[in-house]
C-alpha cells in the first residue's frame, strides 16, 4: 500500500506539494483550518514573476522603512509595537540589509522561481488548467525621471547577475505599449519573462486536478500538533481527532508559528498584510500587468476581470480591513491610468504573506520529528515559488536527489 503523507495547509504551496506527492505515488490528505485555497493564494496579485530576483533586504532599506513610521498613508507600514513585539526578526533583517547576503538571497530566491516559472507551464499544460495564464511579461512603469533614473542599477544588476533583461521604453514606447496609461510618465521597463494567472482559479483548478488524482481535502479542520514517537511523527492532531500519517508537510503560510511548539523551532514568520480590489475590466483596460514602482502598487489585468494590489504591513494579526489601505490602491492607479476603476467593485481582499527576515522560504525538516517537512515563509513570492517548492518538498520525502540545492532553505541559517 502506499504510503500517506498529510499537508498541513491548502494554500498554493501546499497545493503544489500535494501535487507532487500524489504523482509521486503517495496516499495524499489536504488539512486546511479554514476553507481551501482561502488564505493569502485567494486574491493576490496573480504574477508568476522571474524579474522578482531581490529579497526586501536590500542596502538602504531599513533608512526606507523608518522613515515609513512617519507617513500615515504610506504602502509599507511597520508598527513599532509590532516591531517591539519581534525585535529579533526585524534585526535579523536589517542585518541583512547588504549587497553580499541581498546577492546570496538573490540566487536562492531565483532558482525557485525559474524551475517555477517552466513548472507552471508545464503543469498548466499536462493538467489543462484553465487559470486565464497569460505570457505577456511584467511592466514596471515610472512617473517620474528621477524614479526612472532611480531604478537604472537595480535594472543593470537583475541583467548582468541574474541575466533577467528588460526592455527599457522611453516615454513614447512606454505609450504605444500601454494606451491605457496616462501620457507624461517617464518611461518603464518590460520583464517579457513574467506572466500571469487568475490566483482563485488556479486554487480551484488545482483542487480539481487534486482530487481527480485521489487527494482527500478536509476543511476547516486546523491541527494543534503532531503526535511524535522516536522522532517520528505517527499523527497530526486535530479537533476532530487524529490523522495517522507516515509523512507531515506544514504548508501555513504566515500562522506557521502557531505550530512552533510541535516543531520544536521557531519559524521566524511575520504576516505582512497587503490589499487587494477586485473589478470587472475597465472600459481602457491595460494590455499587460503594470507595477507603479514609486508607489508600490499592481495592477493586473486579467481575461475575467481587473485587480489593484500590494501595500505592505507589519501589523501583527490583524484581521481588519482598513478601507485607508485600498484607498492607497485606487489612489495610484487615478495617478497612471485613463481609466482606472471599474463598477461594481467584486472583492475587497487583504491576505497575510509568510514574510521571513532574509526573504527566503524555509524548506526543512523540522527538529521535532525528521518526517515532518516545513514549507512555509514564501514572502511576497509564493505563487511565483510554488511549484518548484512542491517540487523540491516531494523529492526531499521521497529521499533521492533534488532538481535544486535545498542548503539556501534550512532552518540553520536562522541560527
Ligand atoms: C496583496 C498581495 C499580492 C500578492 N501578489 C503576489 C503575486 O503577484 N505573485 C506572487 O508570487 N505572490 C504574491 N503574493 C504573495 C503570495 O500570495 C503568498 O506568498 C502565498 O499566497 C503564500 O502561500 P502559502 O500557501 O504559503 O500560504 P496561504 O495561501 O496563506 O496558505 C496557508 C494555509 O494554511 C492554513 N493553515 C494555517 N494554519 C493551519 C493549521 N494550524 N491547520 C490547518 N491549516 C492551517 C490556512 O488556513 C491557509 O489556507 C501577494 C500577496 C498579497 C497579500
Amino acid at each position: 500500500m502506499s504510503r500517506h503523507v498529510v499537508v498541513v495547509g491548502s494554500g498554493v504551496v501546499g497545493t503544489f506539494a500535494a501535487y507532487h506527492l500524489a504523482r509521486g505515488g503517495w496516499r495524499v490528505t489536504v488539512l486546511d483550518r479554514g476553507a481551501f485555497g482561502r488564505g493569502c493564494s485567494h486574491a493576490n496579485c496573480g504574477y508568476v514573476c522571474p524579474s522578482h530576483v531581490l529579497p526586501l533586504a536590500v542596502p538602504g532599506a531599513v533608512g526606507a522603512t523608518l522613515r515609513t513610521l512617519f507617513h500615515k498613508n504610506s504602502p509599507l507600514k511597520v508598527r513599532p509595537a509590532t516591531v517591539l513585539a519581534n525585535l529579533g526578526w526585524f534585526l535579523g533583517f536589517a542585518r541583512r540589509c547588504n549587497k553580499k547576503q541581498m546577492l546570496a538571497a538573490g540566487a536562492a530566491i531565483q532558482a525557485l522561481l525559474n524551475s517555477s516559472r517552466q513548472l507552471f507551464a508545464d503543469v498548466i499544460d499536462a493538467e489543462k488548467l484553465d487559470v486565464e495564464w497569460e505570457t505577456k511579461g511584467l511592466l514596471f512603469v515610472f512617473r517620474s525621471q528621477a524614479g526612472f533614473d532611480h531604478y537604472a542599477p537595480t535594472d543593470e544588476l537583475l541583467r548582468d547577475r541574474f541575466a533577467t533583461p528588460a526592455r527599457r521604453l522611453d516615454a513614447a514606447e512606454l505609450m504605444a505599449l500601454e494606451p491605457a496609461l496616462l501620457p507624461g510618465n517617464a518611461g518603464g521597463y518590460h520583464y517579457e519573462g513574467d506572466a500571469h494567472l487568475r490566483p482563485d482559479r488556479l486554487m480551484s483548478e488545482l483542487r480539481r486536478v487534486l482530487v481527480g488524482l485521489g487527494v482527500e481535502v478536509r476543511e476547516h479542520t486546523p491541527v494543534t500538533g503532531f503526535a511524535v514517537a522516536n522522532g517520528t511523527a505517527t499523527a497530526v492532531q486535530t479537533a476532530a481527532g487524529d490523522v495517522p500519517a507516515d509523512a507531515v508537510v506544514v504548508a501555513t503560510g504566515a500562522w506557521t508559528p502557531q505550530l512552533n511548539r510541535a516543531l520544536g523551532a521557531r519559524v521566524p514568520i511575520l504576516p505582512g498584510k497587503g490589499y487587494s480590489l477586485t473589478m470587472p475590466r475597465p472600459a481602457a483596460c491595460p494590455r499587460v500587468p503594470l507595477i507603479f514602482e514609486e508607489h508600490r502598487v499592481a495592477v493586473t489585468p486579467f481575461a475575467s476581470g481587473y485587480r489593484l494590489g500590494s501595500t505592505m504591513e507589519f501589523a501583527g494579526y490583524d484581521e481588519t480591513l482598513n478601507r485607508a489601505r485600498l484607498g492607497i490602491l485606487t489612489d495610484a492607479a487615478k495617478l497612471y491610468l485613463r481609466d482606472p476603476l471599474a463598477e461594481p467593485v467584486q472583492e475587497e481582499w487583504w491576505g497575510w504573506r509568510p514574510m521571513t527576515p532574509d526573504g527566503l522560504p524555509v524548506i526543512d525538516r523540522a527538529p521535532a520529528a525528521g518526517n515532518v517537512l516545513i514549507a512555509a515563509g514564501h514572502n511576497m513570492l509564493g505563487l511565483s515559488m510554488a511549484p518548484a517548492t512542491g517540487k523540491l518538498v516531494a523529492e526531499v520525502l521521497a529521499g533521492g536527489s533534488t532538481h535544486l540545492d535545498p542548503a539556501p532553505y534550512r532552518l540553520a541559517r536562522f541560527e
